[in-house]
């Protein structure tokens, strides 16, 4: 084997991991996780198809609707017995014959994304789910990431993740104060009253929830329905999440990073270093136009190269994003780079032209016109764009004369 055979290898294995959903047939799963565990080549791969192995015969065992015990005594995946082995298998948490399934795809060793079923704006069809769903589990422990927009997906999530996963929600971690991310701790609300768990946060998110999302839950309700709704309420962090800390899992560590006035005034990231999982909040999109309203676009481009330096073969943000071959940035990086790039150039090209800011039609990207939202957002992100980026201009043309001033050099 060469020293290149070497390094590619694993590759290969993760990916093969990466595209494992639940609704693989056992027996091939079996086959995959008898071939990472004999290769040797990535024992962790292994572990996490294993693990999908037995969430999958859990779930095809709760059909049975077997006995079942209170809130604690959840099972780790790998110790649920197969369906075929009903007497042995441990007792499911209550309510999981009735609880709705969560189709959740294994996309590292121990990390776990619900995508929203079609890249779209909010609606009643998709109530407010638009953006992926995380959870991290390991040792029948389990971290959730942006629960959701409403107490109805939030208690989807916490009840698959005890019926399909075998896993206790420990953590749950907002990454930005926009209200499809966060309404989803009312589903968590009742665990965190009682020291089961922590809902953790930047201090400025909490303070940004407390701040506008009286307004953003009104919001919710009127795109998506009451119906949807309903039960959702404001759920504040009690947990205050700072820079370069370290949140553990299991055997799963994730270290904190705070990324200031980029998508909104705080953004969170998380970093699972071993998996080389980024989760990137809002700070990630592709397919979607970013939305800008509550950010920085000079923050925001100044945040995302930070995230390329850790080399990621997976992000998940408003959009999931997989390195082709482990090794290439995944491409949404890329995508929102040269989104945000492209506002910023015709927007201060505009203003070299002498364009007014209301003049919307003559600063289209018609680039990014089929990208999801670019009727609803983009022309707002143009006017955050207009007045973050205008008194550089005009710091800019400062110095040159008044005749001369119409072209000014700043720096792009
Ligand atoms: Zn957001």
């Amino acid at each position: 084997m060469s020293a290149s055979d070497r390094v590619q290898l694993p590759a290969f294995w993760w990916r093969m991991v990466w595209a494992l959903p639940l609704k693989l047939p056992v027996n091939f799963r079996r086959l995959l996780v008898g071939a990472l565990l004999s290769s040797g080549l990535a024992p962790q791969a292994a572990q996490a198809a294993q693990a999908a192995q037995a969430a999958q015969a859990n779930q095809v065992a709760q059909a049975t609707q077997l006995e079942v015990s209170g809130h604690a005594g959840f099972t780790h995946p790998t110790q649920v017995a197969p369906a075929t082995q009903p007497k042995t298998r441990h007792p499911a948490p209550p309510g999981c014959a009735t609880a709705a399934p969560v189709d959740w795809q294994l996309v590292a060793p121990g990390v776990w994304v619900w995508l929203p079923e079609q890249l779209a704006e909010i609606s009643p069809a998709n109530l407010g789910r638009v953006l992926p769903i995380s959870a991290v589990v390991d040792g029948a422990q389990a971290l959730v990431i942006d629960p959701g927009p409403s107490r109805a997906v939030g208690w989807r999530v916490r009840r698959s993740l005890a019926c399909q996963l075998g896993a206790q929600v420990r953590w749950v971690v907002n990454t930005h104060a926009h209200a499809e991310s966060v309404l989803g701790n009312s589903a968590f609300a009742d665990l965190q009253a009682h020291g089961f768990l922590k809902i953790a946060a930047s201090a400025a998110t909490r303070a940004a929830m407390q701040r506008r999302c009286p307004q953003c839950l009104q919001s919710l309700i009127d795109h998506v329905g009451a119906s949807a709704m309903k039960g959702s309420r404001i759920v504040l962090p009690s947990r205050t999440l700072h820079e370069g800390e370290m949140l553990q899992i299991g055997r799963i560590r994730l270290q904190v990073m705070l990324a200031e006035n980029a998508h909104t005034e705080s953004d969170l990231l998380l970093w699972a270093p071993q998996q080389r999982v980024l989760w990137a909040g809002g700070l990630i999109y592709e397919g979607r136009v970013p939305e800008l309203a509550q950010g920085s676009l000079s923050g925001w481009l100044n945040a995302l190269p930070r995230l390329a330096a850790l080399r990621p073969a997976v992000i998940v943000g408003a959009a999931l994003s997989v390195s082709n071959d482990g090794l290439s940035e995944p491409t949404a990086l890329k995508a929102t780079t040269a989104y945000l790039q492209a506002l910023r150039q015709r927007v201060l090209q505009a203003m070299d032209d002498g364009l007014d800011g209301s003049d919307l039609k003559s600063l289209e990207l018609p680039d990014y016109a089929d990208w999801v939202g670019y009727r609803q957002r983009h022309g707002f992100n143009v006017q955050r764009a207009w007045r973050e980026l205008e008194p550089e201009w005009m710091e800019a043309a400062r110095p040159a004369s008044p005749a001369s001033a119409s072209v000014p050099d700043i720096g792009r």
